[in-house]
């Protein structure tokens, strides 16, 4: 994790707030969208646990209200992700060619972005309240889309030797992920919080 992310959080609520007055904000969606396209190809879901503001506004915002439930594993199927990201990417198309021939076609291509970032904050907000923080994270269409780019990049390396299997690094997880098991983590979203946390030393990138 990065020292600015904590501070992220905030930008996730500009944008789906105020960009509803001013849809310029909407263009912010671009630049996250290619940089965590570009982080992607060398190290999977980094983006996610460092540099996402709307992750940050689940860890360090949402967290204060969630009940903290299980996520249901239901969410990280590949059977709900590649339908929702394939949804999510044919409304966004479909929303900008129609408004291309439009006057104004820049702020109203702004808001269609801004538009995007409120539901589905809004969404993330909800599953995050009643199930754990980073729920949407589970399906969320960019983080799909990372995991397919670079999901096998910048794994995490576990010294099964050294590790007294007390699962505290599972505990933290937030993306509640089998931190122990041997094999690639695709949906790893790199935070760190487990390397953390070990006592014996015995997880690291
Ligand atoms: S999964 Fe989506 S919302 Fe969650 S941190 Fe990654 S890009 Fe952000
Ligand atoms: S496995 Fe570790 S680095 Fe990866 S998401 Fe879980 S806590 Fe973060
Ligand atoms: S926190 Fe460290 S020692 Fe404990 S189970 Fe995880 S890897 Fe093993």
């Amino acid at each position: 994790m990065l020292k600015i992310t904590p501070y992220l959080g905030p930008l996730v609520v500009i944008v789906s707030i105020a960009g509803l007055w001013y849809p310029m904000l909407g263009y912010f969606m671009l630049l996250v969208m290619g940089t965590l396209f570009i982080s992607s190809i060398f190290r999977g879901r980094w983006f996610c646990g460092n540099l996402c503001p709307r992750g940050s506004y689940f860890d360090y915002g949402i967290i204060k209200i969630s009940k903290k439930r299980k996520i249901p594993k239901v969410l990280s199927s590949m059977w709900v992700r590649i339908p929702v990201f394939s949804l999510m990417m044919a409304f966004m198309l479909y929303r900008i060619s129609v408004t291309i021939a439009a006057q104004n076609t820049i702020e109203l291509i702004g808001m269609i972005f801004v538009s995007i970032c409120l539901v589905t904050t809004v969404i993330g907000t909800m599953l995050g309240s009643y199930f754990n923080t980073r729920s949407w994270c589970n399906f969320c269409p960019m983080g799909t889309m990372q995991r397919i780019i670079g999901g096998n990049k910048y794994q995490l390396k576990m010294d099964h030797e050294s590790c007294v299997d007390c699962k505290l690094c599972e505990k933290v997880c937030p993306m509640e992920l089998e931190v122990r098991d041997i094999g690639n983590k695709p949906d790893c979203i790199k935070c760190g919080r487990c390397i953390d946390i070990c006592p014996k030393d015995s997880l690291k990138f």
